[in-house]
């Protein structure tokens, strides 16, 4: 055993995030039953403990703010808070990925469901009653078995985190680890939420009574899922090219889709794989993978194209940068990429190249993506809002199943059920991470669209500037940050709105 050191803690942090990393996509894409996450944690026990934590915390505290080592010893003790939290909590994590591959929703009228699919069957079911009662009976096998295992989750990373005396409670010790203001953005989307109640109410009962043929009040969150699947568009967006096409536009703007071999691309149907789409790096930038388990049509293609922004990110790093800049940061930078890449589907020139989509129903399309737009937004506020509570403490466990309700109810419009309390959360403020994101791409796309046009997707010049502008840096900076050198602009929500208005002109 060898005395720990920065550097010691950078070598074998890589190598056991490598080794998590491949356990987790062998398990997500349906190649192994579980991920053995346990073992792992056992043998790399000497970098996550209560002495790796100390030397970094004490780097990080002797680091002047404006130094060089600050931002780097800022992610690794990020990384140490996480990774003491997660082997607290891995029994309880393999717990919950197994039963989650296992779980079966029984039928009312007989007959059962894999978990796994519930939420593409939500969205496909064109039958409302049939749909409800699935939704239902979800939501019962959900508060009986897989509520208490978040909340215990919660509960306990609370603990752990509020232990470790970093801050003055869980917030405080985010902001201080991820070097922005979760109070700050929650009142960014109070704000939000304030200046968009209008447009939002206005074209609500619309959507819902044109599209669902229901009355809007009674709408339920699966009925949004059935909204947002809008098959009426699927046609426009075939199975067959979505990846030639895709890849087509890569080209044209002068990136090689696949980095010469570092992403692998697993895109076929297989049992065990997980609904959503995922992107899975698994050595930085040597072998990334993208899966996605189709289930056809316009969110096909739009899944591809945000995991396929994450995954050239990550296959475009610069090897040389260290382990906590390829593998730690600000995840709003790696998300925005990926929001670059799918918001292309908002832009009517793009459409009209890639998509198969008739020249006539594209406005029709982008008003539609724009509602769509807007429910996500309003969503995710709501939702960062409620986390803050649910990890500040100020309101009582048992107390937020009706706020959650509440918030989301009075943001969205849909009727939300109060069994997704804890399910229905992205740990450790994920949220954040997205909405600052979505804030982020909004300013890349206005960046790009002053250099190379507004067709910049397919300019031979803009593909290279992305490459060693953005992805070539890893997540070095913050988003903020990132947002001040390329733009010289700060992140907020003023082009989004702009954006949502002119979709729904
Ligand atoms: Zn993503």
């Amino acid at each position: 055993m060898s005395t720990l050191s920065i550097d010691r803690l950078r070598h074998e942090g890589q190598a056991f995030t490598e080794a998590i990393s491949r356990e987790y996509y062998l398990a997500h894409s349906g190649l192994k039953a579980t991920a053995e996450l346990t073992p792992l944690y056992e043998q790399y026990a000497e970098i996550m403990t209560e002495e790796s934590l100390a030397l970094v915390l004490d780097a990080f505290r002797a680091a002047a703010p404006d130094s060089e080592e600050y931002p780097s010893l800022r992610q690794l003790l990020d990384w140490q808070v996480e990774s003491q939290a997660s082997r607290e909590l891995a029994e309880l994590d393999e717990r919950e990925i197994a039963w989650e591959s296992e779980a079966m929703i029984a039928l009312p009228g007989g007959g059962a469901v894999p978990f796994q699919r519930a939420s593409i069957d939500l969205a496909n079911s064109t039958d409302r009653a049939e749909r409800l009662a699935l939704d239902q009976a979800r939501a019962r096998l959900v508060r009986a078995e897989l509520a208490p295992i978040r909340l215990e989750h919660f509960q306990r990373e609370r603990e752990i985190t509020e232990e470790l005396d970093l801050a003055d409670g869980y917030n405080a010790t985010f902001d201080l680890l991820a070097g922005f203001s979760l109070l700050e953005l929650r009142a960014e989307c109070e704000q939000f939420l304030r200046d968009t109640r209008p447009i939002w109410d206005d074209v609500y009962p619309e959507f819902v009574k044109r599209e669902l043929g229901i009355v809007p009040a009674e709408a339920t969150r699966a009925d949004a899922l059935a909204l947002m699947r809008a098959r009426v568009f699927d046609g426009g967006f075939p199975s067959a090219t979505m990846e030639t096409r895709i890849l087509d536009q890569v080209r044209e703007m002068g990136i090689v889709p696949d980095a010469d071999g570092r992403v692998i691309f697993d895109t076929g149907n297989r049992e065990g794989k997980r609904a959503r789409a995922f992107c899975s790096p698994v050595r930085v930038p040597e072998e990334v993978y993208l899966v996605l388990r189709p289930h056809g049509g316009q969110n096909d293609w739009n899944t591809f194209l945000h995991e396929l922004g994450h995954a050239l990110h990550f296959a475009y790093m610069r090897p040389d940068l260290p382990f906590e800049y390829r593998w730690l940061g600000d995840n709003s930078i790696t998300e925005g990429y990926a929001m670059l890449f799918d918001h292309r589907m908002q832009d009517p020139r793009w459409l009209a190249r890639y998509a198969s989509l008739p020249r006539a129903d594209i406005p029709r399309f982008l008003r539609s993506a724009g509602f769509e737009e807007l429910q996500f937004l309003r969503r995710y506020c709501a939702k960062l809002i409620y986390e803050t509570h649910l990890y500040s403490g100020d309101v009582a466990w048992s107390a937020l199943p009706d706020l959650y309700v509440q918030l989301l109810n009075d943001a969205t419009t849909f009727r939300y059920d109060p069994a997704d309390a804890f399910v229905d959360v992205d740990p450790r403020y994920y949220a954040a991470r997205y909405l600052r994101a979505w804030q982020l791409q909004a300013l890349l796309n206005e960046t790009l669209t002053e250099r190379f046009n507004d067709d910049w997707w397919r300019n031979p010049s803009a593909g290279p500037w992305i490459v060693n502008e953005l992805f070539a840096h890893g997540q070095r900076e913050l988003a903020h940050e990132q947002a001040a050198r390329v733009s010289n602009k700060s992140l907020s929500f003023a082009p989004l709105v702009r954006s949502v208005e002119r979709l729904l002109g």
